[in-house]
């Protein structure tokens, strides 16, 4: 019966499609214009690509590459033409599909690069036989960007250009490589050849062996630090100026500028520990309270090994951005450093806490002397530099920092922490979060333009491996990307989220690890009250191996194929594995065996709400909550933060839940930081401990009639808490008013 349906489904499906003048095409990101026009362009015999433009011939060779990787060939007759019409916006691009051929107009070389990824995709929906369409494109920001850290751990020039490769298909024109930190110095400098000789090489940091920890305990490859990046017992790994050129060539043919930072004065233990005379105590540099000891700045050799870094990467990098950092600088050591002191007296600076401000303009002199412009973190916004230099905003705890850099009429980049930090753990609601944060909302209309881009960043202190980086980059970067190029009107996250299977598929083709959506089908935590069939959904592209006997599942553990028999309390441990073999999070779900918790017989008189206190609390867990001093009680009809509490929360709700009938419940709660959900004492949900936004759910057997209900939360910078019921597919079901009583 089934069957005869999806056949006749399938035979009414042409018919749909010519009716409907608009067939569905899978782009992301999603493009301004598509105009469809009579007739199809047949791509069968193969295509013959050319162009009048020697400045393309570059554009002509990735295009050809690009259409051998999708199996179109490129020996055939159908003419693809490329060229530069001035007349277009500058990364824009107009894209003309005819029956007798392809013909792609950038406003500049990018944006004929941008063409050629919109053509790829539409080629992926459409082998060989595209429908005939004029698409005229251009983006929202100018500045499209992708951070890669390859300080913390070090990424291979196949690694790079790899990722370059998925930035230009998603139109992304920056990759800002974050080449200098505490823990590694990546580029090879000519004048100074110990900070690749020594700096690009260090002992196994606390990180690496959180890796190596993870990677054993939980039989995960992704974790594992690659043998390749390990020599004489050192993690490390640089760059040498000839690898960076042919990255920067291979960027460039893709429409990628590269951007590269040298981070200064701060985040400099690889430079100071390979020349130790650059530090204040001339020994080396050391941790502070809170981040690495600087550069002394009273010492002119720290200027004249500044410029003559900077000197190189200048004439190495052909972009115009040079990005100097300038975040989390422990200025302790400056008070205390004569010479330090003594700069502070010659300029007239007041106090060694002036003495970065006064350092980055000196900077920024030389870099404007050499025809280039400052990039640096939002730390450097009140730092008295010239308009032209760019901040990037990250602090998104930190509002006054944007506002101060779009006052001082710098162009900002946004990428808050809060939404574009790419490292930061995930869960379902992550992509959502990332694809609707709108960067506009942060910026008062006279200041709109100022912002000329948005940029998703990737610390690697947790990614070891290319894999780590691709599990924790995508999806979301795919929703930056539509938040950069799409305007906002046009954004929809229901139409973004039905286009991506073909993109993650594609990412799985080229090699990429992404993130799979949690199985469904189960809670965290689920209560049964007798043997229960559990049917579980396993992501597409996904096979899912699992265990029921407290093992790590691993390729050998049996696949997921049928529904599972639960008789007993036991822990089903899930994990995913992609196509080639690399697994993704491990999860674990419990299951309890418990009769239905009896509801409170004798019901007291009560009123709507709950009794909600909060405590000025900073710890680190749900139950320290009420050992703080308590600020305030109020009654809450609902749960959330309310808009006067604020600072150091520690929220305390409780009540009475009432339920309608016999029934297992599931509830849910969304919090930045810990939350935790007891009924009748029980902890249901547990989403205890410091941690970004997470959600997590659990289930218990309920009769009919009033339970006692307790929630408790706390947040040290800014959260956010949302708590309810959930339905057997995960659906957030509100609690209503007469629900919660106190
Ligand atoms: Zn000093």
């Amino acid at each position: 019966m089934r069957k005869s349906f999806l056949l006749l489904a399938l035979a009414l499906l042409p018919v749909a499609c010519a009716r409907n003048k608009e067939p569905e095409l899978n782009i992301i990101p999603l493009p301004l214009g598509i105009e469809y026009v009579e007739g199809r362009c047949d791509l069968g015999d193969g295509v013959i690509v050319g162009t009048s433009d020697s400045l393309l011939l570059p554009a002509v060779a990735y295009l050809e590459r690009s259409l051998k990787i999708d199996d179109i060939s490129t020996d055939g007759t159908v003419p693809v033409t490329l060229s530069i019409g001035k007349s277009r916006p500058g990364q824009g691009y107009r894209l003309s599909v005819r029956p007798s051929g392809i013909e792609i107009s950038g406003g500049s070389y990018e944006g004929v690069v941008s063409a050629i990824s919109t053509l790829r995709q539409i080629l992926w929906d459409n082998k060989r036989n595209i429908p005939a369409m004029v698409i005229e494109d251009s983006p929202r920001f100018a500045w499209r960007g992708v951070m890669l850290d390859v300080s913390r751990h070090f990424f291979t020039v196949g690694e790079v250009t790899s990722l370059i490769d998925e930035m230009a298909l998603y139109k992304l024109n920056r990759l800002h490589l974050h080449l200098t930190d505490d823990q590694g110095w990546r580029l090879e400098i000519k004048s100074y050849p110990e900070l690749t000789g020594r700096g690009a090489w260090r002992a196994m940091n606390r990180w690496d062996s959180t890796c190596v920890r993870i990677a054993g305990e939980t039989k995960d490859p992704r974790y594992a630090l690659p043998e390749d990046r390990i020599s004489n017992g050192l993690y490390g790994g640089f760059y040498t100026q000839e690898e960076m050129r042919g990255i920067i060539r291979y960027a460039m043919e893709r429409g990628v500028e590269i951007v590269p930072e040298i981070d200064m004065p701060g985040h400099s233990l690889a430079v100071l520990q390979s020349y130790p005379q650059l530090s204040c105590d001339g020994k080396g540099g050391a941790w502070g309270k809170n981040f690495s000891t600087p550069l002394c700045l009273g010492n002119d050799e720290v200027l004249s090994f500044c410029k003559s870094v900077l000197g190189e990467v200048f004439a190495l990098f052909p972009s115009v951005y040079v990005h100097i950092g300038g975040d989390e600088v422990e200025r302790a050591a400056w008070e205390y450093c004569p010479k330090c002191a003594e700069r502070v007296r010659r300029n007239g600076l007041g106090g060694a806490e002036n003495l970065q401000a006064w350092f980055t303009r000196e900077m920024e002199k030389y870099c404007r002397e050499n025809s280039k412009v400052v990039v640096g973190w939002d730390e450097i916004a009140s730092d008295g530099l010239s308009e032209e230099s760019v901040v990037m905003w990250w602090r998104n705890w930190s509002p006054s920092s944007l506002k101060t850099a779009l006052e001082e009429g710098h162009p900002v980049v946004m990428s808050p922490s809060e939404y574009y930090y790419l490292a930061d753990d995930q869960d379902n609601n992550t992509l959502a979060k990332v694809y609707e944060y709108e960067p506009g909302s942060e910026v008062s209309l006279p200041y709109s333009g100022k912002v000329i881009g948005i940029q998703g960043n990737l610390w690697s202190e947790k990614a070891a491996t290319v894999e780590r980086v691709g599990e924790r980059m995508f999806p979301r970067l795919l929703a930056i990307a539509e938040s950069a190029w799409t305007q906002p009107e046009k954004k929809d996250f229901d139409g973004f989220v039905s286009r991506l299977p073909l993109h993650l598929r594609k990412l799985d083709e080229a090699g990429w690890s992404y993130r799979f959506p949690d199985v469904g089908g189960v809670y965290d935590r689920n209560v049964i009250t007798g043997e229960t069939t559990v049917t579980l959904e396993v992501p597409e592209n996904a096979v899912l191996h699992y265990t029921l006997d407290g093992t790590v599942p691993e390729l050998s553990s049996p696949v997921y194929e049928a529904p599972l028999v639960i008789k007993d309390s036991c822990e089903l441990r899930l994990r995913c594995y992609n196509s080639r073999g690399v697994p993704g999070e491990l999860r674990k779900v419990v299951f309890l065996r418990r009769d239905y918790l009896p509801a409170i017989q004798s019901e007291p008189v009560l009123s709507d709400g709950l009794l909600a206190r909060w405590y000025d609390f900073a710890g680190s867990s749900c139950e320290d909550i009420d050992k703080a001093p308590l600020n305030d009680s109020f009654v809450c009809r609902n749960i959330c933060i309310p808009d006067n509490v604020s600072g150091n929360i520690g929220l305390v709700f409780d009540g009475y839940i009432h339920l309608p009938s016999d029934g297992v419940y599931a509830f849910y709660t969304y919090s930045d930081d810990g939350s935790g959900l007891w009924i009748d004492g029980e902890l249901v949900v547990d989403n205890d401990g410091l941690h970004s936004r997470e959600e997590k759910t659990g289930s218990i057997a309920l009769r009919k009639g009033l339970h006692k209900f307790s929630l408790r939360y706390f947040d040290s910078n800014g959260g956010i808490l949302e708590a309810g019921m959930t339905d057997d597919e995960g659906r957030h079901i509100p609690f209503s008013e007469e629900m919660l009583k106190h």
